[in-house]
């Protein structure tokens, strides 16, 4: 039963009874009887030295009951906890979208990602998703009210926000240059383009849509709507910042991404 052997066959069944072991015990009985040390005139050393192995394999028993907590890790179990691969555990998965790393990218400003990953989902509360539960709503665009509101007119076919998207992004796409909402989607995913290109898009993008969103719910609460020149001002400072701000932390492959926002306003 231990490392030394079968004990009855090393101390005679006599002496493991002699050491208040039962005849037929279990192992894990024989460890918790043998508690009590007793006096052994006989084979003293031997008898010793087992109790000593019995009294260890019952401490190591008495620690395994308080519990060790273990995380799975894929197939294996470890004692450190990683949050990552948990997460990879308990969801569902499913494909990846081609438009994600378009919309969560390295230094992107998060209030803004949100925002658009909603938008893309067409999770926001546009008009015409609201017309589905009040129909008796009024669902005019707010920002031109000139047209039914929803997503695709609201950040890029109103005549208010297609001009503030233009102003934006037309000098970096020229010829490319879109304001349908799947091309967008095509053009913030496309990673052959220069990294401070794509990082200029896809910032300016979000930016545009946070402020249109925001401009869209100050009217809706009776507000009034900022002017586009000073909207476009605004937008344009913005990036500059967020790009200068780039530029002062050395972030790789954005050294000049500044000069190229502002060659790009021509
Ligand atoms: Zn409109």
């Amino acid at each position: 039963m231990s490392e030394r052997g079968v004990l009855s066959d090393l101390l005679g069944e006599r002496s493991v009874i002699d050491m208040g072991i039962r005849k037929d015990a279990t192992v894990e009985e024989a460890i918790l009887c043998s508690h009590r040390r007793r006096r052994h005139c006989t084979c003293t050393v031997l008898l010793k030295d087992i109790e000593v192995d019995l009294s260890r394999m019952r401490d190591c028993l008495s620690q395994a009951e308080e519990g060790i907590s273990l995380w799975r890790k894929d197939s294996r179990f470890k004692n450190q906890f990683s949050a990552q691969k948990t997460w990879q555990l308990i969801r569902e998965t499913k494909a990846k979208c081609s438009w994600s790393r378009g919309i969560w990218f390295s230094q992107a400003t998060p209030k803004f990602s949100f925002m658009m990953w909603l938008a893309t989902l067409d999770r926001r509360s546009t008009m015409d998703r609201i017309l589905c539960w009040n129909p008796s709503i009024d669902a005019t665009c707010v920002l031109c009210k000139n047209a039914p509101e929803f997503r695709d007119h609201l950040f890029f076919e109103c005549s208010y926000s297609f001009q503030v998207w233009e102003h934006l992004i037309k000098g970096m796409l020229r010829n490319s240059y879109t304001n349908i909402w799947s091309g967008i989607m095509l053009l913030i995913s496309d990673r052959k383009k220069e990294k401070k290109k794509l990082f200029c898009i896809r910032y300016a993008l979000q930016s545009a849509m946070y402020v249109l969103w925001r401009e869209r719910n100050k009217v809706k609460h009776r507000e009034k709507l900022m002017p586009k020149v000073v909207l476009k001002k605004m937008l344009d400072k913005d990036i500059r910042n967020k790009l200068s701000l780039l530029r002062s932390k050395r972030v790789k492959g954005m050294e000049g991404a500044l000069q190229f926002w502002f060659v790009t306003r021509a």
